[in-house]
């Protein structure tokens, strides 16, 4: 078997060029060709010497993940079921901005950490992906957006891990693949514009801080950990209080001068006024030992197993002014309407669905998902 060279970031790709008997610069050429190029294939890296390049055809490839199929919503939104083998699917979605370009990347087929509202958690544990398979993710999508729209320069700002999958549970194929986003040799991104989403790995958020800190979201979700634990079973091994003073340390590496916390709404479970206040409450203790938040308040996407209901928007807003008039920044994620729902739903029909990020997704960025229009690639098109 060979080398796909979509696993290594640039210290790799220099080990490697060094096995070939190759000076470790030719890594960065390597590196340009294929994050910044999109090069698939070693004839169109016309400044490599002719023998390298036939020497690198028979000991190395560069192979992205199969497509299985592309929906694309009229606000831009572009969602990519890709295959990752034995049945497995996993998700992929690019969210235009005026300002930016967001691409919301998997980083495990399935979730072992099983949360009650996250359709992914309900699918259970797969496998984790590779540091190739997650990079493939940008590098398929940043290659196709620039011809699909008709763009020589950058498209994706923005990465946001919160696809399928707890990141800090595949935590060494993770750590390469955030390395090439932020490679001036690969997608140059900076390091507030790369975001590792997670529910709370305590110490994996300490390692990241030391080998690459980016900006961190943490899933916080309820006040006090009987209810946390309920929903979110990772509380267990690492309880509330664990998790902030993690991110009370995390803050002095990071890029941005807060920590995001993500709470899902779900009706009459944690979003009433009492939660609020016990909200309140818990980030005043913390906020004392130098913790500063920003509370996004995402509506709950329903599915049918999860047995749970979105909460109404009045209490949303409610539970977002109490934060507010505490000094918390808040903001409300807008949902898409009903009809938008059906229209997932009919997406699911097409193309067999497992995963449900996209969905999630839809109910948590900005803007509308109307109108979605589905294109199934046949394996030879992908
Ligand atoms: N495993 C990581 C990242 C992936 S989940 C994590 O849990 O943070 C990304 C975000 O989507 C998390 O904040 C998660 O709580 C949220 N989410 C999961 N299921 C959801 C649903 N059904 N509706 C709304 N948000 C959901
Ligand atoms: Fe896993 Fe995140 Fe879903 Fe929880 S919310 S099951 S951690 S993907």
């Amino acid at each position: 078997m060979t080398t796909n060279l979509l696993d290594f970031d640039l210290e790799g790709m220099a080990a490697f060029c060094e096995q070939l008997g190759q000076k470790r610069f030719r890594a960065t050429q390597l590196f340009r060709w294929i994050h910044q190029k999109g090069a698939s294939n070693f004839e169109q890296m016309t400044d490599l010497a002719k023998a390298l390049r036939e020497k690198l055809a028979v000991s190395a490839h560069i192979t992205s993940l199969k497509v299985v199929s592309r929906h694309e919503s009229t606000d831009g939104t572009i969602k990519w079921l890709f295959d990752v083998g034995a049945g497995d699917v996993i998700e992929t979605v690019f969210i235009p901005e005026s300002d930016r370009g967001t691409l919301c990347i998997s980083s495990q087929a399935g979730c072992a950490v099983g949360c009650r509202f996250c359709s992914t958690g309900h699918q259970g544990f797969s496998r984790n992906l590779t540091t190739g398979e997650i990079i493939s993710q940008l590098w398929f999508a940043e290659h196709f957006l620039r011809k699909h729209l008709g763009k020589g320069e950058r498209v994706i700002s923005n990465v946001v891990m919160m696809g399928m999958g707890e990141p800090l549970q595949n935590y060494s194929q993770l750590l390469p693949a955030l390395k090439v986003m932020l490679d001036d040799h690969g997608y140059g991104l900076s390091r507030r514009r790369v975001t590792v989403s997670t529910s709370g790995v305590v110490p994996m958020i300490d390692r990241l801080a030391r080998d690459c800190p980016v900006a961190l979201a943490v899933s916080l979700h309820a006040p006090h950990d009987a209810l946390r634990s309920d929903l979110v079973p990772l509380n267990k091994k690492y309880p509330i209080a664990e998790l902030l003073e993690a991110c009370t340390r995390y803050q002095s590496a990071a890029p941005r001068d807060f920590i995001t916390f993500e709470y899902c709404m779900l009706d009459g479970v944690n979003d009433q006024p009492e939660h609020a206040r016990q909200l309140v409450e818990l980030m005043k203790i913390h906020a004392v030992n130098g913790l500063s938040c920003k509370f996004n308040l995402i509506p709950f996407n329903p599915f049918p197993a999860s047995g749970l209901v979105r909460s109404q928007m009045p209490h949303v807003l409610a539970f977002a002014r109490t934060l507010l008039e505490a000094g918390i920044v808040t903001t409300v994620r807008k949902t898409r309407g009903d009809d938008i729902d059906a229209a997932c739903g009919q997406l699911a029909g097409d193309v067999q669905d497992r995963t449900g990020v996209g969905q999630r997704m839809a109910a948590q960025r900005q803007g509308m998902l109307a109108g979605i229009k589905v294109v199934v690639l046949d394996k030879d098109a992908a």
